[in-house]
């Protein structure tokens, strides 16, 4: 009898611990091809003339497939790599390698959910079915303690609500035997340069972090142990004031991390050595996370609409180039901004204080359209994830209202105060 091969596609997802997809994969085949696809829309222009990934986070990225391929390794098999379009290419695969199902992770931004449906439609006229998966989120949909249509809307009721009735499940284990289908030619790691477009390249790159799941559970654990040096470079981090961060941002958004491993290794460190305000600052973090992409899930994109500015509020034409190029270069003469932008721009990372105070120039001192400026951040930031990145733009355009009671989340009289600038009359 032929083995039951089922294809494993990775996206943001590229992990083995915690991951139900694989796990599943494995119990219900006889043998897993786990495929990667670096889609070349991924690195396009955007109407807003920024790219949808610079060279840090595409460096990242390539570590962190690299990585993951090398798990695959030790455990005898090996990871598919392939550039192209998944909606051509995985029908191609079913059919080399005679695929019994496909498995991947649901998404919920408009751009990875329409490639879904793509590739669910192409799939389909060879009769094989796309398998969805909820693995990028702390609460599954269906342990939440409402369906997905009466999510309060406000992030503190989401938040207040949630953790009284809806459980945290424990992870699934990282698998220690896998059966892969024999693959001849599992395919190059594509360089840098192969990827990104060469305007995309940028300069003075000083990329500190690196991806893959290993270095992301290394970073998380030593973040978490009392007094390690990543610990207290994490206290300093964010120009003194700005606050704690614990960088994990960048593995946790590519999938290097699940959030479920996050919350349950904070949850051990808390037993250990008690509760402290940047453990629980991290455990915030994840319900945010969790917040808008169900946020995402239950309005789809009209969640912006509320967030479009009316041209009163937005500089003339004329005068836009010029204050947005100062923004994204950092030379807009206001000290925070400049330095924290030449910061992103270097490093590609920023803790969450300071983009909020770029943020909050760029919509209401310079009066430029937020979707630039959240386009520019999606191609510059390390830890890019659309729910995050889009949605934490909209609110701070829309002076945080979405959310409701939880002032201190997006309080933009205290980026006014930060900055040190006026309060313009639309705001005060
Ligand atoms: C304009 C703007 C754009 C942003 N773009 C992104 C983005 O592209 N990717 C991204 O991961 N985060 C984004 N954020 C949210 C937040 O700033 C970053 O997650 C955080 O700074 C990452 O640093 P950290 O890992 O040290 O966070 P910590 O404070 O240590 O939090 C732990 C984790 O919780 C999550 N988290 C924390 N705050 C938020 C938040 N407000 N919204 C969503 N998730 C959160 C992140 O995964 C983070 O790694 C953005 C915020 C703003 C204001």
């Amino acid at each position: 009898m032929k083995p039951k091969k089922i294809l494993v596609w990775f996206r943001n997802d590229l992990r083995l611990h915690d991951n139900e997809m694989l796990v599943e994969a494995i119990a219900k085949s006889d043998q897993i091809l786990p495929v990667f696809i670096f889609d070349p829309r991924n690195f396009e222009i955007t109407p807003h003339l920024s790219y949808r990934c610079g060279a840090i986070r595409a460096q990242f990225l390539l570590e962190s497939v690299a990585a993951l391929r090398q798990s695959f390794q030790r455990l005898g098999g090996d990871l598919l790599v392939l550039k192209g379009l998944p909606e051509v290419l995985l029908p191609e695969l079913v059919e080399a390698y005679d695929i019994a199902e496909v498995y991947h992770h649901r998404e919920v931004a408009a751009e990875e959910t329409q490639v879904s449906a793509d590739v669910e439609d192409s799939l389909w006229k060879l009769r094989i079915n796309l398998r969805h998966f909820i693995g990028h989120t702390l609460y599954n949909k269906e342990d939440l303690p409402f369906p997905i249509k009466d999510i309060p809307d406000t992030f503190a009721q989401f938040k207040k609500k949630t953790e009284r009735d809806a459980i945290v499940k424990a992870c699934f284990l990282a698998p220690e035997v896998i059966s892969f289908a024999p693959v001849e030619n599992a395919g190059e790691i594509p360089a840098l340069e192969e990827i990104v477009m060469p305007e995309a390249m940028g300069s003075s790159i000083q990329q500190e972090l690196t991806g893959g799941e290993a270095k992301g559970l290394q970073h998380l654990t030593t973040l978490l142990e009392e007094g390690s040096p990543i610990y207290k470079k994490a206290i300093k981090s964010g120009a003194g004031k700005l606050g704690f961060s614990s960088m994990l941002s960048p593995w946790l958004s590519l999938g290097c991390l699940s959030p479920r491993m996050v919350y349950w290794l904070v949850k051990d460190a808390e037993d250990k050595y008690g509760t402290n305000p940047n453990f629980n600052q991290i455990l915030l973090g994840l319900m945010w996370r969790d917040y808008f992409r169900f946020m995402l899930k239950k309005h789809g994109p009209h969640f912006f609409n509320d967030f479009a500015l009316k041209p009163e509020h937005l500089v003339p034409e004329e005068h836009e180039n010029l204050l947005f190029e100062q923004w994204k270069t950092g030379t807009t003469g206001n000290e925070y901004v400049d330095q924290h932008m030449k910061l992103l721009n270097t490093t590609g990372f920023l803790p969450h204080a300071a983009r909020l105070l770029l943020s909050t120039y760029l919509i209401y001192i310079l009066k430029i359209d937020w979707v630039k400026g959240a386009a520019y951040f999606e191609e510059k930031a390390i830890d890019h994830a659309p729910a995050n990145n889009w949605c934490n733009w909209a609110l701070v355009a829309g002076g945080g209202k979405k959310t409701g009671t939880d002032k201190s989340a997006v309080d933009i009289d205290k980026q006014f105060k930060l900055l040190n600038v006026t309060l313009p009359n639309s705001v005060a």
